[in-house]
């Protein structure tokens, strides 16, 4: 099947059954975590819907007109609708356009799809704009909701959907497929776990260089214990990573250091590929510390909604970091 990752597959298969049935919602949610490919998802199925002369699966030819007008980014039944360049939010003229979009007539197969990514991006107006357009369905009209956080949208947006889930992919799958997208001497298996199973995370990680960062931040990161390295500038280091990601980070290591603390250097741990400075770490610090370092990760994760200072937040962890190796 063209382009479909191999984890979506029967997803997909039970959406095209519905679809020949013209048993297709108006409008889709689609959730997950980061990175399982649920905006991939979106598009091949915009694709196949428009497509002049969808293959028996249903996918798109890649050969008719309406291919080629959505190759080229002009299809005149199809958007894909974000926050403007340079903006994290989604404002209420961007979701009128989506209203008015429908009304317009389709010009190819009677059908319009619209993909809104990602839909909790959408302020509370221009979330209450497109209730009304999920309250007046366009036959033939399909609107796509792309959203990894679906706890932020409106219930009553929710609830207009049907609710389309993507699980992480089994480890093993997922492995392989990346092992096809790289080149031979990343391991796959690490950038996965780093990537907490998300197949398109870890590929994103290994295009920004996350393996080799992170060999460096965790030696700088034990270098904090022995006094080697100055907080501020391990936290600058961090910075380019973003907050949320850093905190996934640490929370992976200090939870392997506690299994290691607790279960001795022959504990399962997720970070196969850092184990031996892992336990170099581990042997600096007792359990006590390491709970604490958790609780501190914790809160962080909390207030990481708030507007926080990340380079502020970083600079506290990594203070806080180097005096658990003084405690003891
Ligand atoms: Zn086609």
């Amino acid at each position: 099947m063209s382009g479909l990752l191999p984890w979506q597959i029967d997803t997909w298969a039970g959406l095209m059954a519905r679809a020949r049935g013209e048993r297709l919602p108006h409008a889709l949610l689609l959730t997950g975590a980061e990175g399982v490919g649920k905006l991939d998802f979106a598009t091949r199925l915009a694709e196949g819907l428009l497509c002049q002369q969808p293959r028996d699966d249903g996918s798109a030819c890649g050969q008719c007109h309406a291919c080629g007008l959505l190759a080229a980014g002009s299809h005149p039944d199809f958007r894909l609708v974000g926050p403007p360049e340079d903006k994290k939010v989604i404002p209420i003229d961007t979701i009128r356009a989506v209203g008015e979009f429908f009304a317009l007539t389709s010009q190819y197969n009677g059908r319009q799809v619209i993909i809104v990514h990602p839909a909790e991006a959408m302020n509370l107006p221009a979330a209450s704009s497109l209730l009304k357009t999920l309250e007046e369905p366009t036959p033939g009209a399909l609107l796509i909701l792309v959203c990894s956080c679906p706890s932020q949208l409106l219930p009553t947006i929710r609830s207009r959907c049907q609710q389309v889930a993507f699980g992480l992919p089994e480890c093993a799958q997922a492995v392989a497929w990346l092992r096809e997208q790289l080149l031979a001497d990343v391991d796959a298996e690490a950038l996965l776990a780093l990537a907490e199973g998300a197949p398109l995370a870890a590929l994103r990680l290994n295009e920004e260089g996350g393996l080799a960062a992170r060999q460096t931040l965790v030696r700088q990161w034990a270098g904090l214990l022995e006094g080697r390295e100055d907080p501020l500038a391990v936290a600058a280091q961090w910075k380019p990573w973003g907050l949320v990601h850093s905190l996934q980070w640490l929370n992976s290591w200090v939870t392997d250091l506690i299994r290691l603390k607790s279960a001795g250097p022959d504990a399962a741990i997720s970070n196969k590929d850092l184990g031996a400075q892992l336990q170099n770490i581990a042997e600096r610090l007792d359990l006590k510390a390491l709970y604490a370092f958790l609780d501190q990760l914790t809160e962080y994760g909390r207030l990481t909604a708030n507007n926080l200072n990340e380079q502020l937040a970083l600079e506290d962890l990594m203070i806080a970091w180097r005096r658990s190796a003084l405690r003891r």
